[in-house]
């Protein structure tokens, strides 16, 4: 049975944001974490999310996972790519690269690392469970980007099915990123999908399944 924290943790605007959990945390083994709505004005990212949710819900997979479908619901409210507070989620994980520098107000970093309860939130999340890998979700050229290893199976398997090409790099430094926190801190390689923007969500879902399959290895 699927677990289901509805208000595992609050945003700024104190909205709920949900966490759900193939098993309970204590005795997760190696599971893959998906996040998706880090960026509020990438609907496409939520709604891969919730079809995710959906399939997970209907099936049995040997790998164990924690789903969080929505990160940023203030920004998603509100069809901004940042939080309540301005601040680009996506900049201000505490990597040690974390930087107050910033190129244009979509990418504000905050005040200082983890400034955020969003980031705070999924920061002591990522430390209690422990995940093996993590993805998540977003929208703009499509595109596979990995951060980790470059022959990571998975992000070869996202990229194969979608026919996304599948890169090492975003093209352009994202200090306090997600990506820099788990892989280069921790050593937890992140694939984040750049889904095609506007695109229907069945036709996103199709782009992904068997991929998905193959990574939760389907029972
Ligand atoms: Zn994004």
């Amino acid at each position: 049975m699927i677990l289901h924290k509805k208000n595992w943790a609050n945003s700024v605007q104190s909205n709920h944001i949900e966490l759900y959990l193939s098993h309970d945390i204590n005795q997760f083994i190696g599971p893959i974490l998906f996040i998706g709505g880090v960026h509020g004005d990438e609907p496409e990212g939520v709604s891969l999310a919730k079809n995710l949710l959906i399939y997970l819900n209907k099936n049995k997979f040997n790998k164990h996972w924690a789903l969080i479908p929505c990160l940023n619901p203030d920004g998603f409210a509100a069809n901004s790519r940042t939080n309540a507070n301005n601040v680009d989620l996506n900049r201000n994980f505490p990597s040690k690269d974390w930087s107050k520098n910033y190129k244009a107000p979509r990418y504000y970093p905050g005040p200082h690392p983890a400034s955020e309860p969003e980031i705070l939130a999924l920061t002591q999340l990522i430390k209690d469970i422990k995940p093996k890998l993590i993805i998540h979700f977003h929208s703009w050229r499509p595109s596979i980007i990995l951060t980790g290893p470059p022959d990571n199976p998975e992000a070869k398997a996202f990229s194969q099915c979608s026919n996304y090409p599948l890169k090492l790099d975003i093209g352009y430094p994202t200090p306090g990123s997600l990506g820099q926190f788990a892989w280069f801190d921790l050593n937890i390689p992140v694939i984040c999908i750049e889904e095609e923007e506007k695109i229907c969500s069945t036709t996103s879902w199709n782009n992904f399944k068997a991929a998905f399959d193959i990574v939760l290895k389907i029972k």
